[in-house]
């Protein structure tokens, strides 16, 4: 007999293409068995919203299961995204018109400047459709859904402008690419941090988070445990960076950026 206690998330839906899991009351999860990102839909009293919305080709799944928990489209009051890579924004621009969209402010900036290098867009294949993002959010804002209220916390490092909900009634975590289950790692991209992701990580610890919905992988009911790995690996992801570094001949790699910069510099001589 094995000593791991029973899933405490309740499977709703299971089939070929994706599932949906109940994390809490009215908060349910979208795992997609393909590269889009998980989405939550958290439905509460007063308003329903989605935190990510997965990729444009997950988008029948979303729907369908939306459809089995009694929702519509027409029914979101408001798309939050946790950064701007496309596996969690890719199907955002079908929701743009009656539906607010709101990221961090350092997301929305990229996603309305069309950055394509931040977005990862080439990693995907999926419609180049631009959207605008309206309503670009800070530390401490609160989203508030009559019976939950998230309160939006900046927590940079995965990229700059990676943002984690949390309902401090509830003890319930959204923590997109910043903290997941078993304390995987998300990376760290372009505009991301090393030691951003080491602070953000001591913020997430240090709640009293009961549930962790992530942006991959499952659900957790051991949040606090999650994070101290996940401290540990970026601990250790850090120095591991600074020794690359020196293996390196720091000077002759970054050669070519400088180069570049230089050249830029000259246009304007
Ligand atoms: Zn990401
Ligand atoms: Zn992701």
């Amino acid at each position: 007999m094995s000593d791991k206690p029973p899933d405490p998330f309740e499977t709703i839906v299971n089939n070929e293409s994706y599932t949906l899991i109940r994390a809490a009351p009215g908060v349910h999860q979208f795992r997609f068995k393909s590269r889009g990102a998980n989405a939550y839909l958290v439905q509460g009293s007063r308003r329903t919203i989605l935190i990510d919305v997965g990729l444009v080709s997950t988008f029948p799944q979303l729907q369908h299961g939306m459809n089995y928990l009694g929702c519509s489209k027409a029914d979101i009051d408001l798309v939050v995204l946790s950064h701007e890579h496309l596996d969690h924004i890719g199907a955002a621009h079908l929701f743009a018109g009656k539906t607010m969209i709101a990221a961090h402010r350092l997301a929305a900036n990229k996603i309305a400047l069309r950055d394509d290098f931040a977005t990862l867009r080439k990693m995907f294949n999926e419609p180049n459709v631009p959207f605008d993002v309206d309503l670009w959010l800070e530390e401490g804002n609160v989203i508030d859904l009559g019976d939950f209220q998230l309160r939006v916390m900046h927590t940079p490092g995965h990229t700059s402008a990676c943002i984690s909900l949390f309902d401090q009634d509830k003890g319930l975590l959204f923590a997109a690419d910043t903290l997941m289950p078993g304390g995987v790692m998300g990376g760290i991209f372009g505009s991301g941090s090393i030691s951003d992701y080491i602070e953000s990580l001591h913020r997430l610890a240090g709640l009293n988070a009961k549930i962790l919905a992530s942006g991959h992988g499952r659900l957790s009911a051991t949040p606090i445990h999650d994070a101290h790995i996940a401290i540990e690996r970026s601990r250790a992801l850090l120095s591991d960076t600074g020794q690359l570094f020196d293996a390196l001949d720091a000077r002759e790699n970054f050669e070519p950026i400088m180069q570049s910069v230089r050249d830029l510099n000259k246009l304007d001589d």
